[in-house]
């Protein structure tokens, strides 16, 4: 969300006149877009902004500080920072090129979302296109409901054009994002759902592929499993966040599931889209997590057999409900960690030696820089592939795959 958030607030700047240079050392202007999803990336962000202090005596750019960091934090960072010039939240994120002539510094007051089309000269063969904002969910350990806000959806008129528009531009495939996609529009009287946008976008010509995440395995419908089961473009891949693997660590959570049912809807989408991929998010060390509950966790993953698992170590966020609940010591948290990416890490390369010998059509995304003989792309299950040759990126072609590693997998081209 924050990348796609600041390529276009990238071409807005351009369109105004401005150039991207290589080093905050040359730049008249220093915008952080901040993540603050967890702890470590707001002590990332610290550190980046003491470092500009120097910096802002020597050249005095103007610092922007924005995204979920600013909203979550606000006045603070002015206090701890006080050579930041302003701070803007992810509402008035977009408005930064206007706020930039603008006298004020705090910007975090909750607005609607108004949103623009913002094409790039030149799209990704890959691009992402955002459809929503914000959540209603409020899951226990998450920032996002406080420092995005409510859902907003983009009206499905705009999410087809820009669509065109990226296509046009060269993208061969879309990646809708918003922090729960299936529930896109019920915010919007009488707008489409999001199982009939995907029927939209899958007339759109030219465009190859549809992905898009992430799903609430909550909200989760059979529309929607139907019509990614139905249309040729919506790809073999789904990303449903479990989070937990354990009933009463999902209901602390507020997840809004059981395991139980949590396995039923994984055996509906698998009997339905055959050969999909799945994957997850899984949180290690929730408070309160007993060891018995940690064993279930990896007895759950091992039973399920998600192609790969995106795993994070419990961490505490202000506002969010789990801080108030007492938290594991850290060296418990790493080992679990430690011990849980071992086991998922198995589990992924077991699953990617299985397409050793399969045929699988390749979407090539780039040429690698570092080996420019190798190109990289991805499988329609978004499984990373690489091949020895220099291939246009948005070409499809069709590769044997060779060897595989959790990760990646090696193929050659037929
Ligand atoms: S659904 Fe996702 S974004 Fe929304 S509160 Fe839960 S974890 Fe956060």
């Amino acid at each position: 969300m924050n990348e796609k958030q600041t390529e276009e607030l990238s071409s807005l700047l351009k369109m105004r006149g401005d150039i991207e240079v290589d080093s905050p050392e040359s730049a008249d202007i220093i915008i952080l877009n901040t993540c603050s999803v967890r702890r470590r990336a707001e002590v990332r962000i610290e550190g980046r902004i003491g470092e500009f202090k120097r910096l802002k005596e020597k050249n005095n750019p103007i610092i922007v500080v924005a995204g979920c960091y600013a909203q979550a934090h606000r006045e603070k960072i002015l206090e701890r920072f006080p050579y930041v010039d302003k701070v803007v939240g992810p509402f008035d994120f977009m408005n930064i090129p206007e706020l930039l002539n603008d006298s004020g510094k705090l910007y975090t007051d909750e607005k609607r979302t108004d949103w623009k089309i913002i094409l790039p000269e030149r799209a990704k063969v890959s691009s992402f296109v955002r459809i929503m904002e914000g959540c209603n969910n409020f899951c226990s350990y998450c920032i996002v409901p406080y420092v995005r806000g409510r859902e907003r959806s983009k009206p499905s008129s705009m999410v087809i054009e820009e669509v065109a528009g990226l296509v046009e531009r060269g993208a061969k495939e879309v990646v809708l994002l918003g922090q729960n996609v299936n529930s896109y529009g019920k915010d919007i009287p009488g707008e489409v759902s999001f199982a009939q946008l995907l029927y939209k976008l899958n007339d759109v010509e030219g465009l190859e592929r549809i992905r898009f995440t992430t799903s609430h395995p909550k909200d989760m419908s059979d529309e929607l499993i139907e019509a990614m089961a139905e249309l040729p473009k919506v790809c073999e891949h789904l990303h449903l966040p479990v989070q937990g693997g354990n009933d009463r660590i999902l209901k602390l959570m507020n997840r809004g599931y059981t395991k139980a049912q949590y396995r039923a809807l994984v055996d509906k989408i698998r009997d339905k889209i055959p050969g999909i991929a799945l994957t997850t998010d899984i949180i290690v060390g929730y408070p309160t997590e007993t060891e018995e509950e940690f064993q279930e966790l990896l007895e759950f993953i091992r039973e399920i057999r998600f192609d790969q698992v995106y795993s994070a170590i419990f961490s505490r966020r202000p506002m969010a409900k789990a801080s108030e609940l007492p938290d594991l010591p850290y060296e418990i948290k790493q080992k679990r960690y430690e011990i849980f990416n071992q086991v998922q890490n198995e589990i992924s390369r077991e699953i990617n030696e299985k397409l050793i010998g399969t045929i699988q059509d390749v979407l090539i995304e780039e040429v690698k820089t570092k080996f420019p003989d190798q190109s990289k792309g991805r499988t329609r299950t978004n499984k990373v592939v690489v091949v020895e040759k220099k291939i246009p990126p948005g070409e499809i072609i069709m590769v044997k795959i060779m060897d595989a590693t959790e990760y990646t997998l090696k193929g050659e081209i037929l």
